[in-house]
């Protein structure tokens, strides 16, 4: 058990200096998606960080978190839905828009997705400044559902992003 709790999934991931702009560090999850034995590794580490909650949904948030979502979903066996930026799904949506260091971005979710009281977990690759998850959040509560948490595979804890979310259900796999 001490073994696997403490498998070093750093390894997976990739630091790629000055990407999209100068001064940001972006981890690069594409080493974790071409090892099939740590991606699934990682999917199961994930599952179990959330397997005590309550959760009708997972909530994949454009682009990269639909890997993770999608994967947690088999695992979990749980419907998902998709958070997309604008434009991308058909029908009626609900839009959020929230603030980014430079200008602002949205998230759309489908009208339907969710029933009232409907618990969503919010599934993202990295926890940055907690914009975007907190975005994803107030459409889940928008629409009537309920947020039961939200789950990374990474967290840039110096950005100190748990602090716009509801920290207690905040979880995450590799901290940085
Ligand atoms: P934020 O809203 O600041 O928490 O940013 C989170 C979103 O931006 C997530 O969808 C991440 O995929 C992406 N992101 C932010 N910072 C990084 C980073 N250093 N490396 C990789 N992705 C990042």
């Amino acid at each position: 058990l001490g073994k696997r709790m403490s498998e070093d999934f750093s390894s997976c991931l990739r630091d790629i200096p000055d990407f999209p702009s100068p001064g940001i560090i972006f981890k690069d999850i594409s080493p974790l998606l071409a090892n099939p034995q740590k991606f699934t590794a990682v999917i199961e580490a994930m599952a179990k960080l959330v397997k005590d909650k309550e959760i009708d949904y997972l909530l994949g948030i454009d682009s990269r978190g639909f890997i993770f979502a999608a994967a947690l979903a088999q695992k979990l066996n749980l419907g998902m839905v998709m958070a997309r930026k604008p434009g991308k799904l058909p029908g009626d949506v609900v839009s959020q828009s929230y603030e980014l260091e430079y200008g602002t971005a949205t998230l759309e979710i489908q009208t339907d997705a969710f029933k009232a009281g409907d618990r969503v977990l919010i599934i993202d690759d990295v926890l940055a400044t907690g914009g975007t998850a907190r975005a994803a959040g107030d459409l889940v509560e928008k629409m009537g559902a309920q947020t039961a948490g939200f789950a990374f595979f990474v967290e840039l804890e110096f950005l100190n992003g748990k602090q716009v979310l509801d920290s207690s259900s905040v979880t995450s796999l590799v901290k940085f």
